[in-house]
C-alpha cells in the first residue's frame, strides 16, 4: 500500500480547504451588512466580525487537526469557544498527491508553526475594496517561510455574474505555487507597489528615492505579493513598521516558491520561529525579479529610520 503522505503536504492539504471555508466566512459577514467594527490601536487598525470569525475557524479547524502544532493568529480574542459550524475537517486531494520535498518528508508536528492573517486587508474590506482582501496562512520550520495559502475571496469581483468568484493560491518551497498564472512585470519598467492606508513621509521618501514609472496603492499584504506573481507591478515596498508575522509569512513562501524574493528594507530575511517578534519594524522589500535592482538604491537615510 502507499506510504500515509508527509505531515507538511496535509497540513497544506486542510489549509487550503480552510482557507476556502475562511473565504465563504469574509463573504458572507459582508452580504448580512453588519461588520461589528472594533478599533484596534485606531482607526487605521480595524477588526470586523470576519476577522473574528474566521480566526476561530482557521485556528480551530488545525488545531483539531494538527493537535500539536503552534498556531498564531493576528486577532486576540475574548472568546475561544468555536461552533460546529465554524470547522472545517476537508482537504485538497490534488495537494495530497504530491510528493513532498525530501528535506521536509520528516517534519514533526511540535516543530510547525502556522501564522494566520484571518482577513488581510481590513481597512479596505470595511470601505468595500473588496479585491483587496486575503486570507493568509503560512507554514514555517525551523524559522523560515516553507509553505502558504492564501485565499482572494472576491477575486473576479468585478467580472460579472458568470466569472467564478474567489480563488485559493498554494505553495510549498521545492513544489513551487498555483492556482495563479505566474507573470513577468513590464519588463524595464519599476511599478512600486505600496500601502494605501499606511503611508507616512518616511514611506512615500522611500519610493521617490527609488524614481517609479508609476505607483500603485492597495491594502493588504497579500494583495501586493499577489500582484508582483501576477505582473501587475515589480517592486513591493514599504519603508514603515506595521506590517507582521502573519501578513509576511504565507505570501513570502509563495514567492519564495516561484524565485522571488521578500525581506525588510535592509535586506534582511524575516524569522518566523514561535519566539519571535510579531512586528516587521524594519519594514518589507519584495519582488519577483530584480530584487538587487530596488535593494541597492533604498536610501541611507530610510535604513536608518527603520531599526529591525
Ligand atoms: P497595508 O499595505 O497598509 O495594507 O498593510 C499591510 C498589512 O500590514 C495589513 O495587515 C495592515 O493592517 C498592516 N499594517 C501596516 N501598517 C500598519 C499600521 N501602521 N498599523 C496597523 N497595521 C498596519
Ligand atoms: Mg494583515
Ligand atoms: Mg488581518
Amino acid at each position: 500500500s502507499m506510504a500515509s503522505p508527509a505531515l507538511l503536504m496535509r497540513v497544506v492539504a486542510s489549509a487550503y480547504s480552510v482557507a476556502e471555508k475562511a473565504a465563504t466566512i469574509v463573504r458572507n459577514v459582508m452580504a448580512a451588512g453588519d461588520l461589528a467594527i472594533v478599533e484596534k490601536t485606531g482607526a487605521n487598525d480595524l477588526q470586523t466580525k470576519a476577522d473574528r470569525l474566521v480566526q476561530m475557524s482557521i485556528c480551530a479547524s488545525l488545531a483539531r487537526k494538527f493537535p500539536k502544532v503552534t498556531i498564531i493568529g493576528e486577532e486576540e480574542l475574548t472568546t475561544d469557544e468555536v461552533t460546529e459550524e465554524l470547522i472545517e475537517d476537508g482537504h485538497c486531494e490534488e495537494i495530497l498527491k504530491r510528493t513532498c520535498p525530501a528535506q521536509y518528508t520528516g517534519i514533526k508536528e511540535e516543530e510547525l508553526v502556522i501564522w494566520v492573517d484571518p482577513l488581510d486587508g481590513t481597512k479596505e474590506y470595511t470601505e468595500g475594496l473588496l479585491d483587496h482582501v486575503t486570507v493568509l496562512i503560512g507554514i514555517a520550520y525551523g524559522g523560515k517561510a516553507i509553505a502558504g495559502v492564501i485565499n482572494q475571496p472576491y477575486y473576479n469581483y468585478e467580472a460579472g455574474a458568470d466569472a467564478v468568484l474567489g480563488r485559493t493560491i498554494w505553495g510549498v518551497l521545492g513544489i513551487g505555487a498555483f492556482g495563479f498564472q505566474l507573470t513577468e512585470a513590464p519588463a524595464g519598467k519599476h511599478i512600486i507597489i505600496t500601502t494605501r492606508s499606511h503611508s507616512s513621509t518616511l514611506v512615500n521618501e522611500c519610493i521617490s528615492a527609488l524614481n517609479p514609472d508609476s505607483v500603485i496603492r492597495v491594502g493588504g499584504a497579500g494583495n501586493k505579493v499577489i500582484q508582483l506573481i501576477e505582473g501587475k507591478a515589480s517592486a513591493y515596498v514599504f519603508a514603515s513598521p506595521g506590517c507582521k508575522k502573519w501578513d509576511t509569512c504565507a505570501p513570502e513562501a509563495i514567492l519564495h516558491a516561484v524565485g522571488g524574493k521578500i525581506t525588510d528594507i535592509h535586506g534582511n530575511s524575516f524569522q518566523y520561529n514561535k519566539e519571535v517578534k510579531h512586528m516587521n519594524s524594519a519594514g518589507v522589500l519584495a519582488t519577483l525579479r530584480n530584487y538587487d535592482y530596488y535593494a541597492s538604491r533604498i536610501p541611507n537615510t530610510v535604513k536608518q529610520s527603520l531599526m529591525p
